[in-house]
């Protein structure tokens, strides 16, 4: 009888979830994005997710958990097992935001363990192509003519085309008429048709869009254009110098997951930043590796906590009211 409790208890061992960590990983890993397939995040993810493949020996397969500005997709990695095999890809609307915003089952900093900090991205305001203007002043000067605010897609409330649309609005004083997608994927397809108006979008969500002129790019919330689209002013250049936004992104586990399965995770995601065909597809899509010594998961917990205290404030002063 004991051989065979002591047996059923090893065998249990191996089959995953409290597996050793030095056998980690022995199965696929499922990394949650939490926005629809083909949008900023699930690009990226699918990206990480190739290159993370090689250092890791094992796929990461995506999930897309999709609803509530992502709260949804996040709150089902807070759930999972502290095992590794389920990772929460977010950025500053999913895992700071959506404090401010929703009543969350879950703790944003306390049940989750940082991972690595991600590429960022600057966003861009694009329009629908039926807009008149043509420039960022001529844009803003339609937008405050209009008798009705301009309809502006986002990736649901907390979503970070939300949190920039809320920042526009305090920035200019001009009014959004928010309409809510479960991604900005399907936001732009709706753009792209002239059922909305605008998106304060994700600059790789956007870029090929604006390259083929099926929409209308005004402006780069970043410092410097963007090296593969240099025909798009930054906001300094195109007249709204108070409006400087980069959406950074990270990888999170569960709390408790132990510390050298972070560490390889860690590892396998900077190996693929690393790699020159990884980074290739980065930069083609407008984004910006982050800095090398911000590559520790501490340096991911300490950016989240102080983008808490920096934009808790504006959001729950916005008093957003759920979609
Ligand atoms: N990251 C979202 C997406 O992938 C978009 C957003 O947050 O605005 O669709």
């Amino acid at each position: 009888m004991r051989k065979v409790i002591l047996a059923t208890l090893g065998a249990l061992l191996m089959s995953g979830g409290s597996a050793p960590a030095q056998n980690y990983p022995s199965h696929p890993i499922t990394l949650v994005v939490p926005f629809s397939a083909g949008g900023p995040t699930d690009a990226m993810a699918r990206i990480m997710a190739d290159g993370m493949k090689t250092a890791l020996g094992q796929s990461l397969l995506i999930e897309n958990v999709t609803g509530a500005g992502g709260s949804i997709g996040v709150g089902r990695v807070a759930r999972a097992a502290p095992d590794g095999y389920t990772v929460s890809i977010g950025h500053l609307g999913t895992h700071v935001a959506n404090g401010a915003i929703y009543k969350l089952d879950y703790d944003l900093v306390t049940d989750f363990e940082p991972v690595v900090l991600l590429p960022s991205n600057p966003m861009i305001f694009v329009s629908t192509n039926a807009v008149p203007a043509k420039t960022l002043p001529e844009l803003l000067a339609w937008m405050k003519a209009r008798p009705s605010p301009p309809t502006a897609g986002t990736a649901g409330a907390g979503s970070a085309s939300h949190v920039a649309g809320l920042y526009f609005e305090s920035v200019t004083g001009i009014k959004l008429q928010f309409v809510p997608y479960r991604g900005t994927a399907p936001a732009m397809t709706d753009l792209v048709a002239g059922q909305i108006e605008v998106i304060v979008d994700q600059t790789s969500n956007s870029i090929n869009q604006v390259r083929a002129g099926t929409i209308r790019a005004y402006a780069v919330t970043a410092e410097k254009r963007v090296e593969t689209a240099p025909d798009i002013p930054t906001t300094d250049e195109a007249g709204l110098p108070e409006f400087h936004m980069s959406l950074w992104s990270g990888l999170w586990v569960p709390k408790g997951t132990p510390k050298d399965i972070v560490a390889k995770l860690n590892a396998a995601a900077v190996d693929a930043m690393n790699d020159p065909v990884v980074r290739k597809k980065f930069e083609n899509l407008g984004l910006q590796m982050p800095p090398k010594d911000q590559l520790a998961p501490e340096a991911l917990g300490a950016l989240q906590k102080s983008e808490i205290t920096k934009w808790w404030p504006m959001l729950k002063a916005a008093n957003v009211k759920m979609e």
